[in-house]
């Protein structure tokens, strides 16, 4: 199924998992997968490691393994900062020989000091590209509730994202953020640009003060004064940071939910306890027909 369709059923809910580390086999994920697939979300989305020749052999496998053995509609991401043209429609193909039909299409990052390939500029070149493959692709793309790092300023931003809609976007998730005025006033941007589509909101529960402060500084996400201080109590306690990170995921969902927003995309870090508790504190809301 279109993963655009589930919005006409209400709220959407859908997780992010990304493949095992390249000597593992996609069967390391497997019970993890199980788990992921019992929580009955729209669909899983499966990350691409951008920076490689044959990254999308994982994700592919790992997006028919949702969908064959667990039945739950998958999404398979695809960077084109390396791809060529010809690759490109390789992988379409076989996605299409899969019955993948939903694509999130991203640039992906540039390395420090690395060319990339330049057949494809920007994700919308990639967006207009699968449409031109086959108009069958629900083609999903990211947005950056903050802006994206590498944008001068909020307004260059977002009608960069309005070029990327026009070209085939049929739905948007966002980046991670924590702090939800961030995610209204995005929302509010895309309405002033004419951008209809539905948008999900991307949560990252914390488990880990380290990882996060990398994080925020690579993609330029801002830290609330709660937050921080949060991290700075429990970062000595693992148990005691886990449980405040899903408290914190689960106190944005519920604003999130209330004010009306489209889905809410878990970014799992491939950890099923965290997500089934969340899931757990949300799902009557998140699936609430009110
Ligand atoms: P683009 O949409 O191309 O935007 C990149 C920059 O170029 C922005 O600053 C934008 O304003 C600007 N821009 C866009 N179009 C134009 C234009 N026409 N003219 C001028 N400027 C333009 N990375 C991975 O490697 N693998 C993944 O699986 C992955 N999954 C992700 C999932 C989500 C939901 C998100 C939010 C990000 C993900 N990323 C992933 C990270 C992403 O690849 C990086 O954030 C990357 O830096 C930008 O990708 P993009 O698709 O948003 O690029």
């Amino acid at each position: 199924m279109k993963s655009a369709k589930f919005f006409e059923k209400g709220t959407v809910f859908s997780l992010e998992v990304f493949p095992p580390k390249r000597t593992n086999p996609v069967e390391s994920i497997s019970g993890a997968l199980e788990a992921f697939s019992a929580l009955a979300p729209d669909f899983i989305s499966v990350t691409y490691g951008a920076a490689g020749s044959n990254n999308s052999e994982k994700t592919l496998e790992i997006v028919n393994t949702i969908r064959t053995k667990f039945g739950v509609e998958g999404v398979a991401h695809l960077a084109c900062v390396n791809l060529s043209r010809e690759r490109a429609r390789e992988i379409l193909g076989e996605m299409k020989a899969l019955g993948i039909e939903n694509v999130l299409a991203l640039r992906g990052d540039i390395p420090a000091g690395a060319e990339p390939l330049g057949e494809f500029r920007h994700a919308s070149d990639l967006v207009e590209f699968i449409k031109g493959e086959s108009a069958d692709f629900n083609v999903l793309a990211a947005c950056y509730p903050e802006g994206h790092f590498e944008c001068a300023n909020l307004v260059e931003d977002i009608k960069n994202l309005r070029k990327k809609v026009d070209a085939g976007v049929d739905h948007l998730v966002s980046q991670l953020f924590f702090d939800n005025d961030f995610f209204y006033a995005f929302l509010e941007r895309c309405e002033l640009a004419g951008i209809d589509v539905p948008v999900e909101a991307g949560i990252m529960p914390v488990v880990n003060k380290k990882q996060i402060e990398r994080m925020a500084t690579l993609c330029r996400v801002k830290l609330p004064k709660k937050f921080v201080a949060m991290m700075e109590r429990y970062e000595h306690n693992a148990l005691a940071m886990r449980d405040a990170g899903i408290a914190y995921a689960v106190d944005q969902i519920v604003d999130l939910v209330s004010q009306g927003v489209r889905g809410i995309h878990l970014y799992t870090m491939n950890n099923p306890y965290i997500a089934q508790r969340i899931h757990e504190a949300t799902a009557s809301l998140i699936r609430c027909a009110c």
